[in-house]
């Protein structure tokens, strides 16, 4: 019987944990029963002793651990009941009890089940100051997605990206330059000698679409080896494509490519997708060849601003950052960075767009590697982390 009682308590105790605990805690007098929420901060399940939980359709959480977990510093006034809450330079001030929020000086008002507040936890005897997830979480740049069957609020800055060198600052989209300026302003007053503003997070608001595209396919071969016919274009396009596609997306990327099969797809076709996904980023992938064996090496093409709608500065910037990964990722022979305003593909997509000729399957040296097994992962981790790096150093969204 004992035995028994224990099993039951035990799954009792279970039960509660799995389904629909509660946690008794008292706010603003009145004692409640209330859900607890899990959080995650960048995919790490926040470690507190005082679980978040959700009352008025809200998450709140202790502001002491959830700042800590996103890397913010909070300084408490306990004379105005006050947090000031900062990170990479960007300061939010909540105030116990009210509605009036300020995020770098400008006053904002959060809905009623969002005001911050004192919950007294009762199973723990202690008071903690409860800030909104999801206001904070945003306020500071952090994207929340909202998983209700595990009522997880997951939170993430993972794709934070840093803001231009000062030097390209000035070429920045309009939308940007107000905000840059100002922070150019400052910063040029404090340290007028420093090359760099001071690099600041800022936060991509979900994830960059990235289009990627395996050149040729179907009755189109592409180049064919001519130090080996059964080698072709087509085929080796396609296992880029696909390890990059992988890639992309297990590093947070929405990726589309415009083949996965060896299919005919037409030039105006693989620019439409792009622009009809409005993907911030088109990659097209390629392999050369020669009628000289000699010539030998990757390069990389991009369509000049004069020629298409496009900032010469983003096209330049991912035609670089490419040429530089891949230099790095193959140890290959780097061939210059071409203009070419004739390419369909370049030309017609509507987001800064690069080529990448990935070597000449006519160069003995080429094919030497090309043939290898497992270069294919070489070249798409070295397009992965050019795309990284543009991103990271040019895409502000
Ligand atoms: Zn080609």
């Amino acid at each position: 019987m004992k035995k028994f009682l224990a099993c039951l308590v035990f799954f009792l105790l279970m039960s509660q944990t799995v389904f629909g605990r509660s946690i008794p805690v008292r706010m603003d007098g009145k004692s409640q029963a209330v859900a607890p929420v899990s959080v995650q901060v960048n995919g790490k399940n926040l470690n507190s002793a005082f679980s978040p939980f959700a009352t008025n359709n809200r998450t709140l959480v202790p502001i002491r651990e959830i700042t800590e977990s996103m890397g913010a510093n909070v300084a408490w006034n306990n004379t105005t009941k006050s947090a000031q809450v900062s990170l990479n330079g960007k300061k939010v001030l909540l105030k116990v009890g009210s509605q009036a929020v300020y995020i770098d000086g400008k006053k904002k008002t959060v809905d009623t089940g969002s005001i911050p507040q004192f919950a007294f936890y009762k199973g723990q005897g202690e008071t903690k100051t409860m800030v909104p997830l999801r206001f904070l979480s945003e306020a500071l740049d952090f994207q929340v997605d909202w998983n209700q069957e595990r009522q997880l609020a997951s939170i993430s800055n993972m794709k934070a990206v840093t803001l231009l060198p000062k030097e390209d600052q000035k070429k920045a989209s309009p939308v940007k330059k107000q905000e840059e300026v100002k922070k150019q302003d400052s910063a040029a007053s404090d340290t007028k000698t420093e090359e760099r503003v001071i690099q600041e997070k800022v936060h991509a608001k979900g994830p960059v679409t990235v289009v990627v595209d395996a050149g040729h396919g179907g009755s189109d071969s592409g180049a064919v080896s001519s130090i080996d016919s059964s080698v072709k274009e087509k085929d080796l396009t396609l296992k880029v494509t696909t390890s990059l596609a992988n890639l992309l997306r297990a590093r947070g990327y929405e990726v589309i490519e415009t083949r996965t099969t060896d299919e005919f797809v037409k030039l105006a076709k693989r620019a439409e997708i792009a622009n009809d996904e409005s993907a911030e980023i088109f990659v097209s992938v390629h392999f050369n060849s020669a009628g000289s064996s000699a010539a030998n090496g990757i390069e990389i093409l991009y369509a000049p601003e004069s020629k298409v709608k496009i900032k010469k500065e983003e096209q330049i910037h991912l035609a670089r950052a490419l040429h530089e990964e891949l230099k790095k990722a193959t140890g290959s022979n780097m061939r210059s960075i071409k203009q070419r305003p004739d390419l369909a593909v370049l030309r017609w997509t509507e987001m800064p767009a690069a080529l990448c000729e990935l070597g000449f399957l006519s160069s003995p040296k080429d094919m030497e590697k090309i043939q290898e097994d497992g270069y294919h992962e070489v070249l798409a981790t070295g397009i992965a982390n050019g795309i990284d790096r543009y991103v990271r150093d040019y895409v502000v969204k």
